[in-house]
């Protein structure tokens, strides 16, 4: 059964430009909007927040490829190009006809995908004669990211980590101190949006929004400092894109092409990079691949939410965003999957939904780590409790395939491993976690209280 199984491009074939899939876009993604003045966001009202570079991607609407910067090929070059693999193991305990692949982004020194986007962020800010960065963190994966990048490139980091997080994957916490890091545990008593926050909800135990508050009220506070993100926004997809384009050369080796490609989701950075390339394909040569986004039933963002500005985070500091939202405010279960506890979708990845060119799918806490086991079990890997979700899709696409009797090639991304999260897979082997439904009234409960700009 283990023929050939992995399919691993030589280093030079690091691909040498980001793909911006904007510039292919039928239909552009509507404008960030200034919460004051209402107007178009211009690359200009984001540089006091991000380094010019990635301000500048940010806004990019007409460039297909833009170069990655040599120094940060070197960097990537630590773990890239990394390895496609054929599932074997899985498809036979499913007994499927599909053939299925993952793309395996946890062999990053951090453990997951982030990398690839927090080494482009702080050479950027590097470029751009920044010192000292700040961030945000939900599980720990983009604190740990950035914590590495930054010591690749001489900043000093501060890193809000979701309260929550702080105490239950104190792991995590240690990593980005390894690495050179100050972490706070978010809210804090070091900003407005956090003492407000703790003052009124002394209990509160945080959120990926109030997090991100904190990290940009201290960046704007701070002389030659800069703020950084590790999802949602334009530029981090495209730094993402990385992992679509090997996937793609590597499918061709295989001598295959997905039908499928599924990414769990959290902002959409991981889905978007393995996504992109591959729609591209669809957009200009006719292909009919589907894109599956898979979501956690207790954040469903894109299975549930509304199409609407809305604000990236808690306090109302960014700017107004066209996505899919449940609300600023939406306060998400404390499921394990920390990384999917957020309460929008991406710009781009919002329009793509809305043009019904990719689809989203919503899976419970309980199909997850069955799905996270069972991989584990089969391939060997313990995957993220995020990356589980992708898995738990991938799995139900090859049930269909085998219920049908038909081949579908699958291509799904392994976000990152679950080393660090072994606390929840505890949890799971003990029977101690459950679900959490949503009712008709948690969803629209905040989804109410957006303006109706759109
Ligand atoms: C952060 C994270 C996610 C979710 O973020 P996206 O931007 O949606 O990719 C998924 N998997 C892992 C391992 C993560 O660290």
């Amino acid at each position: 059964m283990e023929k050939k199984k992995k399919f691993i491009l030589p280093e030079n074939e690091l691909p040498t430009k980001w793909y911006n899939i904007v510039a292919d876009m039928p239909n552009k993604p509507m404008p960030m909007l200034h919460p004051g003045t209402r107007e178009p966001i211009k690359a200009e009202d984001l540089y006091p927040l991000f380094a010019k570079g990635l301000a500048d991607q940010e806004v990019n609407q007409t460039d297909a490829w833009i170069e990655i910067p040599e120094e940060v090929r070197e960097k990537l070059k630590i773990y890239r190009p990394t390895p496609l693999v054929r599932a074997y193991g899985l498809e036979k305990a499913l007994d499927t006809p599909a053939h299925i692949y993952f793309k395996n982004e946890s062999v990053s020194p951090v453990g997951s995908h982030k990398l690839n986007s927090a080494l482009a962020q702080a050479y950027f800010c590097k470029e751009a004669g920044v010192t000292n960065v700040t961030t945000e963190t939900g599980a720990g994966q983009w604190g740990t990211a950035m914590a590495f990048a930054s010591k690749a490139f001489g900043l000093e980091l501060a890193v809000y980590m979701v309260k929550i997080s702080y105490e239950q994957k104190p792991y995590r916490r240690s990593l980005m101190q390894t690495w050179g890091a100050q972490v706070v545990a978010s809210p804090s008593m070091s900003t407005k949006a956090g003492r407000k926050i703790i003052t009124e909800n002394p209990n509160y135990q945080g959120s990926l929004g109030t997090a991100i508050s904190e990290a940009i009220e201290l960046a704007m506070s701070t002389p030659n400092c800069k703020y950084t993100l590790g999802s949602v926004l334009n530029h981090v997809s495209l730094h993402q894109t990385v992992i679509g384009l090997e996937a793609e050369k590597q499918m061709e080796m295989a001598g295959e092409y997905p039908d499928v490609v599924i990414g769990c989701f959290g902002g959409g950075s991981n889905f978007s990079g393995i996504s992109f390339p591959f729609m591209r394909h669809n957009i200009k040569d006719g292909k009919k691949t589907r894109f599956v986004s898979a979501e956690p039933a207790s954040c469903p963002k894109l299975t549930r939410g509304v199409f609407q500005y809305d604000f990236g985070d808690e306090a109302g500091y960014t700017p107004l965003i066209p996505m899919y939202t449940l609300g600023h405010n939406f306060a998400p279960a404390h499921i394990h999957a920390g990384g999917l506890r957020y309460h929008g979708a991406g710009t781009i990845v919002s329009q793509l939904m809305k043009d019904g060119m990719m689809e989203a799918t919503d899976i419970n806490q309980l199909d997850s780590f069955k799905a996270g086991v069972l991989f584990a079990q089969t391939e060997g890997i313990v995957p993220a409790p995020e990356s589980a979700h992708a898995i738990a899709a991938a799995i139900n696409e090859a049930l269909i395939a085998k219920e049908e009797g038909t081949k579908r090639t699958i291509l799904f991304n392994l976000s990152g491993h679950g080393l660090v999260d072994m606390t929840a897979y505890d949890q799971y082997l003990s029977g101690d976690l459950g679900n959490y439904s949503l009712t008709e009234e948690d969803i629209a409960k905040n989804i109410e209280k957006l303006e109706k700009i759109i």
